[in-house]
């Protein structure tokens, strides 16, 4: 089944809000399985709409409409999709009930042009709202659904979840269901090379591939009668994926995060863990102590920013700083080394490097990090060249830290090879 996405208002097209609501609507239609083609943004402009909406209906099973469900003359989404569905805009008494209780509770006075928010398309279902006073709209019409949502996220995604989610997986009468496989160390295009026989065969189960800041997620989604079927269906699939990426899956749990993994792997093996931190200043160690019982394992963190600090805290001779400068392979491991000393800690982790925007040279250029683990006096020291501005090299040189951290762990313990 294909599905079309409506984004509704005028302040999308002029770049004042980011469309949100399209990207958590298309992931989750990639969870129901339902293929999505073709998305638009319309502004609150009734002919247009109309024009959109007309266009969407010709070339999709599912029209997914957002926004413009107010009580406000430029609101017409719901007017819009009467005119085009043939159908009479009629009051929906159990929805003039809910308002008038939504606005006494609130002890708000309620204006005439709420009412309009109760008025339903002739032969529609009204979806509750329990964050906003608009109801969302189900209209079906043979084979075709359109469904309006209220704009605003916090309304949006709970009636989207509570109601729409089920509504759409029960419209082909069978179940969803989804696993999937976190893969890190892997660049997407190299994961997708890796399983593009698959990908290009995929029918039921399909696999939807989103690329994270140094991960890959491949998720499997099967639709069957019931879910034992689905999960067989999935069975074989994910089964194949770890074959395919091997130790660089992580999990096939959609709960578990990197730092999540990298924790339990310390936990598993009862490993303590420092961190010393130079350009990142302290965002490793904020993503490890994230993770609820990280307090088993993590013993300490250091900033040392400056070079006086890289002498002063972790003993790094000032001679090494002066000769190969601060961001490189040896001070990396030096700082890796001092860190594990002074903690004690079997595992610590080190990252130097050039976020930019200045400070690069042209044999130190901007993004240059090098990242050390050191497993139990065994050290491993790896140099990268990330690219983006200052914000996003840091953030990829804690994935990279991370990532390095359980490829030591791994193969100190357990000899495998990445
Ligand atoms: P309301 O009852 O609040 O008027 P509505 O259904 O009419 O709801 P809009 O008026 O279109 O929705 O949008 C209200 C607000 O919701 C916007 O100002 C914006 O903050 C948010 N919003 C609307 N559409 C989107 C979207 N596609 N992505 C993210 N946020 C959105």
């Amino acid at each position: 089944m294909t599905v079309e996405l409506i984004s509704v208002g005028t302040e999308l097209l002029l770049g004042n809000i980011v469309n949100t609501n399209a990207a958590y609507l298309s992931e989750k239609c990639a969870d129901l399985g339902l293929s999505c083609f073709y998305q638009s943004v319309v502004g609150d402009n009734g002919e247009r709409l109309e024009g959109v909406l007309k266009m969407a209906l010709e070339r999709a099973d599912i029209v997914i409409l957002s926004g413009g469900l107010g009580p406000t003359e430029d609101d017409l989404t719901k007017e819009v999709a009467a005119k085009v569905m043939g159908r009479k805009l009629l009051m929906h008494i159990p929805s003039k009930k809910r308002i008038e209780e939504y606005f006494a509770s609130r002890n708000i006075e309620l204006t005439e042009n709420n009412w309009k928010q109760a008025m339903m398309p002739e032969g529609a279902v009204a979806v509750d709202n329990e964050n906003g006073t608009a109801p969302g709209v189900i209209i079906e019409d043979g084979e075709k659904k359109v469904i309006l949502l209220p704009g605003p996220p916090n309304e949006m995604i709970p009636m989207f979840e509570k109601s729409i989610m089920p509504y759409l997986a029960g419209s082909d009468s069978g179940v969803i269901y989804s696993q999937t496989v976190k893969v890190c160390g892997v660049g997407e295009s190299k994961a997708e090379t890796l399983i593009k026989d698959m990908i290009d065969s995929q029918d039921n189960p399909t696999i939807a591939t989103y690329a994270k800041n140094c991960e890959v997620h491949l998720r499997v989604t099967a639709k069957a009668a019931g879910e034992k079927e689905a999960k067989k269906l999935v069975k074989p699939v994910v089964k194949e994926l770890k074959n395919r990426f091997g130790p660089c899956v992580y999990t096939t749990n959609a709960d578990i995060t990197l730092e999540k993994a990298v924790v339990d792997l310390l936990v598993a093996n009862k490993l303590t863990v420092s961190t010393v931190e130079s350009c990142t200043g302290g965002m490793l160690a904020a993503r490890l102590i994230n993770v609820s019982g990280v307090s088993d394992v993590y013993k300490s963190g250091y900033i040392t920013y400056s070079n006086k600090a890289k002498r002063r805290i972790l003993g790094i001779k000032k001679g090494l700083l002066e000769k190969k400068g601060a961001v490189s392979e040896e001070v990396a491991r030096e700082m890796a080394k001092g860190a594990a000393t002074i903690s004690r800690a079997e595992v610590s982790v080190s990252i130097t490097g050039i976020a930019g925007p200045g400070g690069g040279t042209e044999e130190k250029p901007v993004g240059l990090v090098y990242i050390a683990c050191s497993v139990c006096g065994k050290i491993k020291v790896r140099k990268y060249n990330f690219r983006g501005n200052r914000a996003k090299i840091r953030e990829t040189a804690v994935s990279s830290a991370l990532i390095l951290m359980r490829q030591c762990i791994l193969e100190y313990y357990s000899e495998v090879t990445f």
